[in-house]
C-alpha cells in the first residue's frame, strides 16, 4: 500500500502555548511530501519529524493571518541552507508572493533553490497541483480575511479487466482502454457494466483541510465523502458567539460538518490559547461524532484504503 500520512506539526491558535505550535499540517503521499501552512517555527517541528526537505513538493497556504505564515520565511531559509536545489512550489491567496519577497528583501536573505509561487483567489474552486498520485482542490471558507481550504484525493490506477471478460465480450482495444477508465460498452443494444469486466479496487484515500472558518454549510459539496476531515476547533460550544464573531468555528460545529460530509474520521485543531487542556473539546465534538480524533503536535496518522 502506498503511504498515506498525516502530520500534525502544530495545533493551536493565536500564538504558540501549552506545547503547542500555531497551524501547521505535513501530508505525505508516497515519496512527495506537502505543508499546509507554516507556523512559526514549524521547521522545528520539520527536524523532529524528520520530513525529508528535499522531498517536500509544495507548501499551501490558507491565509495570510500570522499564526499560519510566521513560520514561512524562516522555513525557506532553512531549506536553502540544507542545500535545498529543487524548485518549490508554493500556493496561497494573493498578497503572499509580496509577503515572501518582502521579508527576503528587507533582511538581504537569499534562496538557492527556485520559488514558484501560485496566488490563487480563495473563492474559487480549482485543482491547485496534481501528479499521478494525487490531486490537490482548493476551495472556499469563510473566515475574518480571504480563506482557502485544501483537498488532497488520491489517484488510483486504472482498472485491471477480468480475463475471461476480454474472450466473452470479443474486446475491441478501444474498448479495453474504456472499461479500465470505469466506462460501460454496448453488446447487442444493451449496456454492459463495466463493473461486472473488472477487478475490485480500493476506494481512493482523501483528507481536507479546514482552517480558519466559521461552521459553514456552503462547503459540505467540497468535502463530501472525504476519509479524514481536518476542521478547527477553536472554542468549546459555550463560546459560539465569540467563535462566529471571530470566524471561527466551535466542536460542535466541526463534529456537525464531519457528520454533514459524511467523512471517517475528524481531527480536530487550531485551538484557543484559553484551553491549556483540550480534552473537552474532543468529548464535545464526540457527542455528534464519534470518530473524532485529538489533534495534536506530533499525532500521525496514516490512511488506510475504505473497502
Ligand atoms: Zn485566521
Amino acid at each position: 500500500m502506498k503511504p498515506f500520512r498525516l502530520t500534525i506539526l502544530g495545533s493551536n491558535a493565536a500564538f504558540p502555548c501549552h506545547g503547542r505550535l500555531t497551524s501547521s499540517v505535513c501530508v505525505q503521499y508516497l515519496q512527495d511530501y506537502f505543508i499546509i501552512d507554516a507556523c512559526e517555527s514549524v521547521q522545528v517541528r520539520i527536524q523532529q519529524y524528520k520530513i525529508p526537505i528535499q522531498k517536500v513538493k509544495a507548501i499551501f497556504i490558507s491565509h495570510l493571518h500570522g499564526d499560519h505564515i510566521f513560520g514561512l520565511p524562516g522555513l525557506l531559509n532553512s531549506f536553502s541552507m540544507h542545500n535545498r536545489t529543487k524548485e518549490l512550489l508554493i500556493v496561497g491567496p494573493s498578497g503572499i508572493k509580496e509577503y515572501i519577497e518582502t521579508v527576503f528583501r528587507i533582511t538581504q536573505g537569499h534562496l538557492f533553490f527556485p520559488l514558484k509561487i501560485l496566488e490563487i483567489n480563495p473563492k474559487d474552486r480549482k485543482t491547485v497541483y496534481a501528479n499521478k498520485n494525487i490531486q490537490i482542490k482548493s476551495f472556499p471558507l469563510n473566515h475574518r480575511i480571504e480563506t482557502t481550504g485544501y483537498r488532497f484525493n488520491e489517484v488510483l490506477s486504472d482498472y485491471n479487466i477480468k480475463k475471461n471478460a476480454i474472450q466473452t465480450y470479443n474486446l475491441s482495444v478501444d474498448e479495453i482502454k474504456r472499461i479500465k477508465k470505469g466506462e460501460n460498452i454496448m453488446r447487442n443494444e444493451k449496456v454492459v457494466d463495466y463493473s461486472t469486466l473488472v477487478y475490485k479496487k480500493a476506494k481512493p484515500r482523501s483528507f481536507a483541510y479546514c482552517s480558519d472558518t466559521i461552521y459553514d454549510e456552503s462547503i459540505v459539496e467540497d468535502i463530501k465523502d472525504v476519509q479524514v476531515l481536518y476542521h478547527e476547533t477553536t472554542y468549546l460550544d459555550e463560546l459560539a458567539d465569540k467563535a462566529e464573531e471571530r470566524g471561527h468555528s466551535t466542536a460542535k460545529q466541526a463534529a456537525k460538518m464531519a457528520l454533514l460530509c459524511q467523512a471517517k474520521q475528524l481531527i480536530t485543531g487550531h485551538y484557543s490559547p484559553r484551553y491549556k487542556y483540550v480534552d473537552d473539546i474532543i468529548l464535545e465534538a464526540k457527542t455528534i461524532f464519534k470518530q473524532t480524533l485529538k489533534g495534536y503536535d506530533g499525532f500521525i496518522l496514516d490512511l488506510i484504503p475504505e473497502e
